[in-house]
């Protein structure tokens, strides 16, 4: 990303201002769960790519006593947010194409059948699942503010809006059924963002996501050293967190499960490298005698499927 358009975060972190109130439930009876953590990085779309290394870099991570969720604080304002997705381009995720589709062809079959099902996936970024949710039979479209993945996953045919969720939701247009994979833990305000997720669906529509689990075994044992405490997640769930504020939006939780992903070996060496720097030297000693393209399903069960029926 250009230059002027990176956003110094050290003025604002330096401050390290309190928040006073949970952004979700607004209690106040807040903890520093997880310190500041790592060296400044700016705010940029090269730190906001699907595929960053980012990690063990993150601002103080805070959580609710009541509610239950973990939030970071100070969070970004949401111009700046939107600036940095809009501008994110993301070169490794088109080298990891074959295992994402792998993944979608996995989880487009929590969705049922298609029917003719008319679908949004919000966060389409290449357009890989709406590939995979075409074949499967679903009329499929995106949302997807980089205007570099977006332009990807229209060149494959598909109609795809570069707006936000909101923005969306003040069209004419309705969905049988809204995607949400990986997207929720980025969004400042998901309360604001599943209002929007409720105004698109059609009465009985769904709505299926997935994200990480702040009360998953491996999230609770590795604590600190939890690889998705990371600057771009903005927003940390557990099942019932989550299934909370769905109910709350005008959701009823259907089920809970775990999600898979499918990573190629060489991407999954180099994950495990920068999350954990004492494998680092394993890792790549691992990369020169592991055939790196060897596609390995991976699910620690810290990241969550949860399918849901707009009331
Ligand atoms: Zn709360």
């Amino acid at each position: 990303m250009k230059e002027s358009t990176a956003i110094a975060r050290e003025p604002v972190r330096t401050l390290l201002p309190v928040p006073d109130r949970c952004v979700l439930c607004g209690d106040s009876r807040l903890s520093l769960r997880f310190p500041a953590r790592g060296e400044m990085v700016p705010l940029d779309a090269g730190a906001w790519r699907c595929t960053s290394f980012g990690h063990r870099h993150h601002p103080p991570i805070y959580g609710c006593d009541d509610c239950g969720l973990l939030f970071q604080w100070p969070m970004p304002p949401d111009e700046a947010l939107e600036e940095a997705y809009s501008g994110v381009v993301d070169p490794l995720y088109m080298a990891e194409r074959d295992n994402r589709i792998l993944t979608f062809r996995s989880v487009v079959r929590s969705l049922g059948p298609a029917g003719g099902r008319r679908l949004l996936d919000v966060g389409a970024y290449c357009g890989y699942f709406l590939e995979v949710a075409r074949e499967r039979g679903f009329r499929a479209e995106g949302l997807e503010l980089s205007r570099w993945a977006s332009a990807l996953a229209r060149s494959q045919g598909f109609t795809v809006h570069t707006e936000p969720l909101e923005v969306r939701a003040n069209s004419a247009d309705r969905y049988h059924v809204l995607t949400m994979w990986d997207v929720i833990e980025h969004l400042p305000d998901p309360r604001e963002e599943l209002a929007a997720a409720r105004m698109l669906l059609v009465p009985g529509g769904r709505l299926h996501l997935s994200t990480i689990d702040t009360g998953s075994l491996v999230a609770r044992l590795l604590g600190a050293r939890w690889p998705w405490l990371m600057d771009m997640h903005l927003v940390y769930f557990d099942r019932p967190t989550l299934s909370a504020l769905l109910e709350e939006a005008g959701f009823r939780v259907l089920d809970v499960g775990t999600y898979s992903h499918t990573v190629s070996a060489g991407y999954l060496l180099r994950k495990l490298g920068a999350s954990f720097p004492a494998l680092a030297p394993v890792a790549r000693a691992l990369t020169r005698v592991v055939p790196t393209h060897w596609p390995v399903p991976v699910n620690l069960g810290d990241n969550m499927l949860v399918s849901a029926e707009r009331i």
